[in-house]
């Protein structure tokens, strides 16, 4: 590491992206702080479903690196039994060819291959991915970065310049558009209902014609049924109406979800912008401004590549 960064980091956010992003850097021997306005069970990272998938985030290469690390991450947590609430599950992508997947993935997910159509009616890719559980593993990013000696503190910032810092990582999500500013960061709404697992072991994504999606994770807490996608809506009760809607879409894809107990409903923003925003910048007053945020629907699946980049970005 540089002087730069042997010196005190503070990383403003701890979602997935700051959290992941100050393990890295205080893994590496730096001496980190993140300064976060939330508890992370009230980010929006708590509320993601999460499959890893690079959803319809740029730019699309490197997002397709980021998220290929962060997919060798998670093997690997899971291969070591980490009780980081993550699992490796079998489902199917709807609406995507094998070509499709393939052409990137190029060996790197084994078995993947064109589902069947007992398994979806439609066209789709069989795959065995990373299934992460937010509430699970959320905690266990805190626990790491603690135990690296990280620190985590309560605080709202209203600039960056107010951070006591000689570096700065802004990983923000959705509040970087007015921290920074940058108008380019939008909320893509998103709301999910967790039911009593009827019995279900994979995940399911589909999007109809009309545009709308429908997707099933299998999680320890029960059976998180999904979603929507509004773009620059910011409310974040759930709506009742919305939330049926959702049920009868995935009732209509696995009929024993139609009665099944509803434990929970949940809405997130999703930070997302034309690009993901990962370079340089610097404060008026010449102090080192790294930024990280922007990941719209797939924080999850590319955090550890981004945060990898975060920290090659703090060295310099
Ligand atoms: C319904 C839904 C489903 C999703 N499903 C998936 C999925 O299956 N797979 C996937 O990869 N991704 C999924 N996502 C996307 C994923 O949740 C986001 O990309 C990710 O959570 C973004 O993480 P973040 O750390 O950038 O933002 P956040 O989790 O929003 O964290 C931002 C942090 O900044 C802090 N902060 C904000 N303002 C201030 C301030 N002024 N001062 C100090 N701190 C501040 C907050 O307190 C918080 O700690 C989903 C999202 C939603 C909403």
């Amino acid at each position: 590491m540089t002087s730069e960064s042997r010196g005190e980091i503070v990383v403003v956010g701890g979602g997935v992206v700051g959290l992941t992003t100050a393990l890295i850097l205080a893994e590496r021997g730096a001496s980190v702080r993140v300064w976060t306005r939330d508890a992370v069970e009230a980010t929006t990272s708590a509320v993601a479903g999460a499959l890893w998938w690079p959803y319809r985030i740029e730019p699309v290469a490197a997002a397709r690196a980021w998220a290929l690390r962060s997919l060798e991450v998670y093997e690997d947590l899971v291969a070591r039994a980490a009780p980081a609430g993550v699992r490796m599950v079998e489902g199917v992508l709807g609406e995507t060819g094998l070509d499709e997947a393939d052409g990137w993935l190029a060996g790197r997910v084994p078995g993947l291959r064109a589902s069947t159509t007992d398994e979806y009616a439609g066209t789709g890719v069989r795959a065995r991915l990373p299934l992460i559980d937010m509430p699970a593993h959320l905690p266990w990013l805190r626990e790491r970065f603690v135990a690296a000696g990280g620190v985590i503190e309560t605080r709202t910032v209203s600039s960056f310049a107010e951070v006591d810092a000689p570096v700065v990582v802004n990983c923000a999500g959705l509040a970087a558009r007015g921290l920074v500013p940058d108008p380019s960061v939008r909320p893509v709404r998103g709301q999910l209902v967790v039911v009593e697992n009827p019995g279900i072991d994979t995940w399911l994504v589909t999007t109809d014609a009309a545009g709308e999606h429908a997707y099933l994770f299998p999680q320890p807490g029960g059976l998180v049924l999904g979603g929507t996608s509004e773009e620059d809506a910011w409310s974040l009760e759930p709506d009742p109406a919305t939330a049926e809607a959702i049920i009868r879409r995935c009732a209509a894809l696995r009929p024993e979800i139609a009665g099944a107990r509803v434990l929970e409903h949940r809405v997130g923003l999703r930070p997302t912008r034309p690009s993901v925003r990962l370079e340089r910048d610097a404060l008026p007053d010449g102090r080192l401004l790294v930024h990280n945020y922007g990941h719209g629907g797939a924080g999850v699946t590319v955090a550890w590549g981004c945060a990898e980049e975060a920290a090659r970005l703090v060295s310099g």
